[in-house]
């Protein structure tokens, strides 16, 4: 089991985050409970705007949002001078409501609506990375009704395969993100761009995949780039001012895991780009990179409280508790691994091996397949690593469970960031009639 940021054990034997003792704040807040870990959301933002700096290039480091957002998230990322990534309307509104500075927002997405293009041209967002030609076209005319103008980057493809689980794979050549860079009408492509009145093509995006731990996909990737820029330089007449080189760092969830070096994988990335700009005699373009789940993954910790345990006939040993795929669904979407501590066991010696389970109904509706564990007993809190990405922003309502609450700990200091959701929240939108 390995610890992140400010989480230890205190001299009380439970687990302390942000330097709340766990137990207490379940007092509080109640359980289940997502538990951020302040410090470390801030420590991995500067661990990026760090190691991706160079004096001869222009860089940027924007936090791609889907992996965990709300209005608590924008004020952090802004604070530590990092931009965003938003791939839909709700989180676009999300960060123009936190005030988020509508020129650091790049708004993704393969389908965007014609209301999330209007919302995203309205507020004058950094840039758009447009997906295709029909949306070029869609967002030239929306800048014309609207009398305004959009700076964009083309989302491309250039087909690496990163090794990391299949479902979460982008960048095959049967994508649906983006044009690969093979595609042999790319020129007429870019010219398009070209001879739009009110849309200008600033660069180009990709994005290999997620929780990549092959340090060399990002390399192979980054000089597939620049040939890439150099071909559209040469043959095109294009130069790329801007190249955006998308997220995937793969990060710890359990022994399974070797993450890369960031500080070392960032500057081998530097040092590919400017070899290869050199070598291929073109200009060197500012660059961009977008962590999601490295900035968050390990700053969150879902906490549940144990309701019971169950030995089956076949002798398998549950732990059940009171939440599941519903503030999680990761273990039963990608067969993902966490690993977790009885809050108030932690020095206890490991007895069981359990299989962590939730409440929905639902066979699938596992959260940890096989761990061990002190003796669970009613009434005891589990804390689960690792659960600060893509669970509270992938989860739902199943079974009409509300969500939990999110709380941001730092310095002894517990704030709420997201309240609990009640019943009256789950009847909400319902419509008697
Ligand atoms: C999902 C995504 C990211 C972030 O991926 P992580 O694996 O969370 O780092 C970055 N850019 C784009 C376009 C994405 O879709």
């Amino acid at each position: 089991m390995k610890l992140f940021g400010t989480a230890s054990v205190n001299n009380k034997g439970n687990l302390e985050i942000g330097k709340c003792d766990v137990a207490d704040l379940v007092n509080k807040f109640g359980t289940p409970l997502y538990l951020v870990d302040e410090e470390l959301i801030r420590n991995n933002c500067r661990l990026f705007k760090s190691s991706f700096s160079n004096s001869d290039i222009e860089t940027e480091v924007i936090y791609a949002s889907k992996a965990f957002l709300n209005l608590a998230m924008c004020k952090i990322i802004h604070e530590e001078g990092v931009s965003l990534d938003v791939v839909s309307g709700g989180e676009l509104y999300t960060a123009i409501k936190a005030k988020f500075p509508p020129n650091k927002i790049y708004m993704h997405g393969n389908n965007k609506t014609m209301d999330e293009l209007t919302l995203a041209i309205k507020a004058q967002v950094g840039r758009i990375v447009v997906d295709n030609l029909q949306e070029l076209y869609l967002i030239e005319r929306l800048c014309k009704e609207l009398k305004s103008k959009a700076e964009v980057l083309l989302r491309v493809n250039p087909g690496i395969e990163a090794h990391t689980h299949e479902y979460i794979q982008t960048s095959t050549n049967d994508s649906k993100f983006g044009i690969s860079i093979f595609q042999e009408e790319i020129c007429q492509i870019i010219n398009e761009f070209q001879s739009s009145d009110n849309v200008t093509l600033k660069g180009f995006h990709c994005h290999i995949g997620s929780q990549i731990f092959e340090e060399t996909s990002f390399y192979g990737a980054v000089s597939v780039m620049l040939q890439f820029l150099g071909k559209v330089a040469n043959e095109c007449d294009f130069i790329t001012e801007e190249l955006n080189l998308g997220g995937g760092f793969g990060v710890y969830y359990s022994q399974d895991d070797t993450p890369v070096d960031i500080a070392n994988c960032l500057q081998n990335m530097i040092d590919i780009i400017k070899k290869n700009a050199k070598k291929l005699d073109i200009k060197l373009p500012k660059i961009m990179i977008e962590p999601g789940r490295a900035i968050v993954a390990n700053a969150g910790t879902t906490i549940y409280s144990i309701g019971g345990t169950k030995k089956t006939y076949g002798g398998k040993n549950f732990i059940f508790v009171d939440g599941g795929m519903t503030d999680n669904p990761r273990t039963a979407l990608y067969d993902a691994k966490y690993e977790a501590v009885i809050v108030n066991k932690v020095n206890y010696e490991n007895k069981e091996t359990y299989t962590v389970a939730g409440k929905c109904c639902e066979s699938g509706d596992v959260i940890i397949k096989s761990i061990e564990l002190p003796i669970a007993e009613p009434e005891d809190i589990l804390a689960v690593f690792s659960t600060g990405a893509y669970n509270y922003s992938m989860s739902s309502n199943y079974n009409r469970i509300p969500r939990p609450a999110v709380v941001f700990a730092k310095d002894g200091e517990a704030k709420l960031a997201v309240k609990r959701e009640n019943y009256e929240d789950i009847l909400r939108n319902d419509v008697e009639f």
